[in-house]
């Protein structure tokens, strides 16, 4: 048990709190799901991009998925060996290209035709040759939230199925790049296996018709999405997951990649608010609290739920109410229509399942300097990220700077 009301007065509010053991537990099921075949778990660091998460995957042997030069650093930063990190993203610019493939990292995930000749050039620039995979939309409907669907043609991922193959040719014949893999994603929050397993499918048939060229990869890279449990939702077992997508791999000696990201992170966070006061306007009840969407987004831009638990002493019957940020943004709610029952303020409370895409889609919306974050780790806290304070806040503005 995480005692969030020590760690709210040693740290102040508002406060992420993330369990690590929690975490490695996530990381290690899904390890073990895949025992028997050669597998890499490469964390996808855009769900919590914090320095020491990312350290805390790296000492269990996770590899990373990153989608921006930044992230590779931060994965080089933690620990993470090269020849287990990974580079997607559909806008890779000259500069990140270059450096990734400097780094001689595990491969770039390629995701248009386009992009495939920029990296082949710097590739020949630099006198070297590029590992690439080329990430497959197999234009399947993961049936998840539309923000969060990354694998019909309508949306912006990959590259449709034939041109994978083109490209796959060319990069077979160039002296420049050195074709490992081959990706999919369809989608973030799946708690249907259907659609990944029709997606490996698909997949995996492109690789057999490659094979009859010649082209022999090596990565069978599945990437993230497994949904986990917010509310009241049947997620899929990383057993059941293995079982499906190793099931499509039948006569192919691949090495099996996957990308979680929110798998790993989301149940062990806890973004911890403090109640500033409670108002009433007509019928409509609000508890307002310090925490606002500039530093958990996920309510206000997706509408998504998250459990919220008031630690309070109160005896008295719940009643509905919204609970909301200060930021001047009718869109800065926690949720709305929630059963709380009638709190004071100082009291906190604790919104669950938020140590993923939480602290790392934050912002300095109304000049509010972004939340400190603290790991619990073997019953023992430390604090990862201070708080921002005003300094931090001004510290770039450059007509401003002290000389
Ligand atoms: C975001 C992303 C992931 C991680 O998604 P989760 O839903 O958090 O598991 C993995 N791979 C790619 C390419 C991504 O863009």
């Amino acid at each position: 048990m995480i005692d969030f009301k020590a760690l709210a007065k040693e740290y102040g509010t508002p406060l992420y709190v993330y369990d690590f053991d929690y975490m490695s537990a996530q990381y290690t099921k899904l390890k073990e799901a895949f025992r028997g075949r050669k597998s890499i778990v490469a964390y996808a660091v855009k769900a919590n991009s914090n320095l020491s998460v990312i350290k805390h995957f790296a000492k269990m042997g996770s590899g990373a998925d990153c989608v921006s030069i930044g992230e590779v650093r931060r994965a080089f930063m933690a620990g993470i060996p090269a020849y287990k990190i990974i580079f997607s993203g559909v806008g890779k610019s000259d500069e990140e290209i270059r450096e990734a493939i400097e780094k001689d990292i595990l491969y770039i995930n390629v995701e248009s035709d386009a992009e495939l000749q920029r990296v082949e050039a710097i590739a020949r620039e630099l006198d070297t040759k590029a590992r690439i995979s080329i990430r497959v939309n197999p234009n399947i409907d993961p049936q998840t939230h539309p923000y969060i669907s990354t694998g019909l043609h309508d949306n912006k991922f990959g590259v449709d199925l034939s041109t994978a193959k083109r490209m796959y040719i060319q990069a077979n014949n160039s002296d420049n790049l050195d074709p490992v893999g081959i990706h999919f994603h369809i989608g973030s929050q799946l708690t249907q296996l259907q659609p990944i397993r029709e997606a490996a499918e698909i997949v995996a048939d492109l690789i057999r018709s490659l094979e009859a060229l010649d082209i022999e990869l090596k990565f069978f890279d599945v990437g993230g999405g497994l949904g986990i449990k917010y509310d009241d939702e049947v997620t899929i077992e990383p057993y059941d997951y293995a079982q499906a997508i190793l099931g499509t791999l039948t006569g192919l000696d691949l090495t099996i990649l996957c990308e979680p990201g929110r798998f790993l992170t989301a149940n062990a966070g806890y973004f911890v608010t403090k109640v500033l006061y409670e108002k009433q306007n007509g019928e409509k009840k609000f508890v307002v609290v310090d925490g606002a969407m500039n530093d958990l987004l996920r309510p206000s831009l997706y509408g998504a739920y998250h459990e919220i638990e008031a630690l309070s002493d109160s005896k008295e019957e719940p009643r509905e109410v919204d609970i909301v940020g200060p930021v001047c943004e009718s869109g800065d709610f926690f949720a709305k229509d929630y059963a709380l029952p009638p709190l004071k303020g100082g009291e906190l409370l604790v919104i669950k399942s938020a140590g993923a895409y939480g602290f790392g889609m934050g912002s300095n919306y109304n000049t509010r300097g972004r939340s400190a974050e603290v790991a619990v780790e073997n019953s023992q806290e430390r604090l990862i990220r201070r708080r921002e304070n005003f300094e931090d806040l001004i510290a770039l503005e450059t007509e401003f700077l002290e000389d």
